[in-house]
């Protein structure tokens, strides 16, 4: 994996020099699990109004300390587990990781007694890996009838994480794929699922993500510097 540990620059410099090369229609979201709210605040007085985590808990924390800043719309980008549901719908406006027809559908009876649709993207692998959850193709498809009886969910796209160790060509054609089964499903009209969402690319990869068509990317290490783990 590329290190992000010799980066250039302050959080609004890489922030603003990433933003003049993403069309306008790119949405930024900034992955922030294991960065401090200091340097969150710094990405949000640079102009960030997106903020994805991978944890309920760890967002919880951080919510709290962050009541301050207004506009904030948090993505929920991490596994979810069915236990952790509830919360998840009280923290996040977006939850990007929905990645079984048993987590829709509980989230689904949950957001019933919501004042508001939970926003939700669909997530796939359309290669096999071990470290990533989500549906393969011909499983979502299989799944689409139930996901569309889904109805107190806003279901708006896909997601994606490409796995480790691909080349550029083959990142990028999962990518492609990715769109392509977003478009087929389109094709299909189901009443309750729009594609019009794509959540893809993370620092090693967004560039080839946005020529795919993605309308989010999801970007940590390149904007705070590597993890510590
Ligand atoms: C951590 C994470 C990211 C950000 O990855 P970077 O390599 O730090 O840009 C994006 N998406 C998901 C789902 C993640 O877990």
């Amino acid at each position: 994996m590329t290190p992000f540990s010799k980066l250039r620059g302050t959080i609004p410099e890489r922030i603003a020099e990433i933003r003049r090369t993403l069309p306008q229609s790119v949405r930024l979201i900034a992955v922030t699990k294991q960065v401090s709210v200091g340097a969150m605040r710094e990405a949000y007085n640079a102009g960030i109004r997106d903020f994805g985590e991978s944890r309920v808990q760890e967002a919880e924390a951080k919510q709290a300390q962050l009541q301050d800043l207004t506009n904030v719309t948090w993505h929920l980008i991490g596994h979810l587990q069915t236990n952790k549901a509830q919360k998840a719908l009280e923290q996040f406006e977006w939850i990007h990781s929905v990645d079984s027809l048993k987590l829709a559908q509980r989230l689904n009876r949950l957001a019933e007694q919501l004042p508001r649709k939970p926003q939700i993207l669909l997530q796939v692998k359309l290669l096999p890996d071990p470290n990533k959850y989500g549906w393969s193709a011909s499983g979502l498809l299989k799944d689409l009838p139930e996901l569309n009886r889904c109805e107190f969910l806003n279901i708006e796209g896909l997601m994606t994480i490409t796995p480790l160790g691909l080349t550029d060509p083959e990142v990028l054609a999962v990518f492609q794929e990715t769109r392509e089964l977003a478009n087929k499903i389109t094709r299909q009209s189901w009443p309750h699922i729009r594609m019009n969402q794509l959540s893809m690319g993370m620092s090693n990869d967004y560039e080839l993500a946005v020529k795919a068509g993605a309308t989010m990317i999801r970007l940590g290490r390149v904007l705070f510097g590597d993890r510590p783990n």
